[in-house]
């Protein structure tokens, strides 16, 4: 039913520097504090009204600016297995600390649905959904500087990234145990191919035992080709396709900026990014079978080959996990609760949907 909600979707995301403004006679306005700020939303009806990021399930409180401010991004602490979406939102990379020049990175249509998708299915294969950390479009202030790229970061903008941060949350967490780390990108339509990205070259390079690096390298890159090749859909005239070696590799070397998988390399934790075409994500929206191989596919990889890596047993993760479950459940918190975690995703898809119609700006 969650998996429905994108079908009707009109395509905005064609439209760059403005938004389709001819939507059809059902269409309302929405009018919603963000904020300070009030924007004024054009939704259909149907899709029914946003809440406010008070009411919501998801969006979080600003602990050091207090009283009815909200962070710009989402973190979900849950499972060992991490996604995260840093292009789900226009973003600012280079500057100042980094010697570099201001650049902005657009945003990268679906990338932060895909991420609750996979998170939510996971759940299924581990007992626990995923965590996940994603910019919020609700409470984000578009076109600010300060949303800086956490897929570009030189190492003294590390901690001023909730991004960054929340990869040492995940870490202390699960600490000695496995976690996995995929990063989602997305890319354009290619000219010959309809490849998802498989990039690992971070790991590759600073892992400290490269026999390992490249143990669950192989393991990851088999298990994705098996599940892709179960899709029999063609794209443009092409198969689903993986590329092992991606120019995308996600590693610019040694001492200078770093992606957040390689930032994930470099707290111990076993990361890869994957850049998804254009037409592959907005499939994978409605695609629930696509969604589950590819979920289970990440799944079985943690369990086998990343979990051998640190030396641990299946039981005894799979004790870990339980603990964890535990500890969740026992919290008593209305949002990012356990409990209510399908209401949360399926919230937050319907109601990004009714956002994104509303956003300006280039996207890819
Ligand atoms: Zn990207």
């Amino acid at each position: 039913m969650l998996l429905r909600l994108y079908q009707n979707q009109k395509s905005h995301h064609h439209h760059h520097d403005h938004v389709n403004k001819t939507s059809s006679s059902s269409s309302s306005t929405t009018t919603t504090t963000l904020g300070k700020q009030s924007t004024t939303l054009e939704t259909k009806s149907k899709t029914g009204k946003l809440t406010t990021p008070e009411e919501d399930l998801y969006s979080i409180q600003s602990e050091s600016s207090g009283n009815g401010s909200y962070v710009s991004h989402i973190e979900h602490l849950a499972g060992p297995i991490l996604f995260s979406a840093p292009h789900g939102l226009q973003v600012y990379r280079g500057g100042e600390e980094s010697q570099d020049s201001e650049r902005v990175h657009s945003k990268e249509l679906y990338t932060n649905e895909i991420c609750l998708l996979l998170s939510l299915k996971i759940k299924k294969y581990l007992g626990i959904e995923a965590s996940f950390v994603i910019w919020n479009p609700k409470t984000a202030k578009p076109k600010d500087k300060s949303n800086l790229d956490p897929n570009y970061l030189v190492a003294s903008q590390f901690m001023s990234s909730p991004f960054h941060r929340f990869l040492h949350k995940l870490k202390k967490q699960y600490d000695g145990f496995p976690t996995l780390h995929v990063d989602i990108h997305g890319k354009i339509n290619r000219k010959a191919d309809r490849n998802i990205d498989i990039g690992i070259a971070p790991m590759m390079a600073l892992w400290k035992d490269q026999k390992l690096a490249e143990k669950v390298k192989k393991d990851f890159c088999d298990r994705m080709q098996k599940a892709v090749s179960t899709c029999k859909k063609k794209y443009s005239g092409f198969k689903l396709t993986i590329d092992r070696d991606p120019y995308l590799s996600g590693y610019w070397g040694d001492n200078t900026v770093t992606t957040i998988s390689h930032q994930s390399i470099l707290l111990g934790m076993p990361g890869l990014q994957l850049e998804i075409p254009m037409d592959v994500r907005k499939d994978l929206m409605t695609n629930d079978d696509l969604v589950e191989q590819l979920a289970k596919a990440i799944a079985e990889s943690y369990k086998t080959s990343v979990t051998s890596i640190f030396s641990k047993e299946w039981k005894e993760v799979e004790a870990k996990l339980d603990a964890v479950k535990t500890e969740l459940l026992s919290h008593e918190q209305t949002k990012h609760n356990s409990k209510t975690f399908d209401s949360m995703i399926s919230q937050m898809i319907s109601e990004f949907e009714i956002i994104e119609t509303s956003q300006k700006g280039k996207k890819i």
